[in-house]
């Protein structure tokens, strides 16, 4: 049903396959080589802007050090998160404390730590961080309405209204915090280039009238993710991306273009993931059913939370590719009728498929290994390895035979 090389080059699919071999399923497979050239891309699409690789994307341990070798910067979202950061010699002012959603504990952690970039986007929040992280830089993030072209939506729970951020900024200030910049995330996995239009467009409107109003001049737009990985559905090159932002940005900024942050975590590491399961059970629910459901040792709870609605529709291909297919229904392994990964959508795969053969879900490197639960039914986390230049590592960066 898919062409593998329009997603995994012949190069990398033999080397995934001889490194793999002998992994107990299911397991997978990141390719650093991968990580890197989507970093570099995305670093030379936008020359001007300033990257913070959103971790909670993939947290292991390889990833994160290759990418601090090459620059990168770090948006958090929790005290865990920050300490893994931390242990790794990642420096505090590197780091961005992104989630707006917060505990005043955790906000005097992390300002204890050094860390002095925080996002807001409420009143309650703001007046802790006045409180426990004083005089600290704070942005605060704007809701952006549409969000139906986006595969994994992330707005609605977070941002506020143009109007209220307009007030928070003014409070920052009021409050002895530095008011530092404007945030949007449209939506992960958004396939609407318009969609930075009309945020940016918002962002504008705040910078001049902050400007003109309160004498309060901001230095920074943070543009979050949004940025698209290979799924079967199609997008636009990031190259399109790159270019339609830019001119947004200079038809609304002309050539004062504010410093610039993207917090990239879909677009960097989805491609570089292969998840291997394996066929537990084929069977048909009456005599004449024209469908197979095909049960694997993967599913919902350990690796694939985002089939949830359906949502991403990863690329899933199998060694008997080319033979002749049929409609499948594909669930988990576990007792957990929710733990069906597509049904609706019709994946069609090999009627020659056999218990025990391996399927395979491509561009599975983001969202994936830690959602997953962590032993519902028994079964435990899926395991993750990482391909880097030295031999494979495990998602705490220790070599594995
Ligand atoms: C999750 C998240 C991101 C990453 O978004 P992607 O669409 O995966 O690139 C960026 N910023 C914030 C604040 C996030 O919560």
């Amino acid at each position: 049903m898919f062409n593998r090389d329009d997603y995994v080059s012949d190069g990398r699919w033999q080397n995934f396959l001889e490194v793999s071999k002998g992994f107990e399923t299911p397991n997978i497979f990141i390719d650093l080589a991968t990580i890197k050239q989507h970093f570099i891309q995305v670093k030379d699409s936008f020359p001007y802007a300033y990257f913070y690789y959103a971790i909670k994307a993939n947290p292991g341990v390889p990833v994160i050090r290759m990418l601090d070798e090459l620059g990168s910067n770090f948006d958090i979202a929790s005290r865990y998160e920050l300490d893994l950061v931390l242990s790794l010699g990642i420096s505090p002012d590197r780091i961005s404390y992104g989630n707006t959603i917060k505990k005043a504990a955790d906000v005097e952690y992390f300002y204890s730590k050094g860390v002095r970039m925080f996002a807001t986007d409420s009143k309650e929040d703001l007046k802790n961080i006045a409180r426990y992280a004083p005089g600290s830089r704070v942005y605060v993030r704007i809701l952006v309405e549409n969000s139906s072209t986006a595969d994994w939506p992330l707005s609605r729970k977070f941002g506020c209204h143009p109007d209220m951020a307009y007030d928070l900024l003014v409070l920052a200030r009021d409050s002895g915090l530095t008011p530092y910049g404007i945030s949007f995330h449209v939506g992960s996995q958004q396939r609407d280039i318009g969609q930075w239009n009309d945020a940016i467009a918002k962002t504008k409107y705040l910078f001049e009238s902050l400007e003109q109003e309160e004498q309060i001049r901001l230095s920074m737009i943070n543009m979050g993710g949004g940025f698209p990985a290979h799924y079967i559905q199609p997008t636009n090159e990031l190259s399109d991306y790159a270019s339609e932002i830019t001119r947004y940005l200079h038809d609304d900024f002309g050539d004062d273009i504010p410093m610039i942050v993207f917090e990239p975590g879909r677009s960097l590491v989805g491609d570089s993931g292969i998840l291997t399961s394996e066929v537990v059970l084929i069977s048909r629910k009456n005599n004449t059913a024209l469908q197979r459901w095909v049960y694997l040792d993967a599913g919902k709870f350990n690796g694939l939370i985002e089939t949830l609605d359906e949502s991403i529709k990863y690329p899933v291909i199998t060694t008997k590719d080319g033979s002749k297919e049929g409609e499948v229904i594909l669930a988990g392994p576990t007792c957990d009728s929710a733990d069906i990964m597509y049904e609706d959508f019709k994946y069609r795969l090999p009627l020659d498929l056999k218990i025990g053969d391996k399927v395979y879900w491509l561009s599975t490197g983001a969202y994936t290994q830690t959602y997953a639960s962590v032993g519902f039914n028994g079964f435990p986390p899926i395991q993750a390895y990482y391909i880097t230049e030295n031999g494979i590592e495990d998602a705490a960066g220790n070599k594995v035979e």
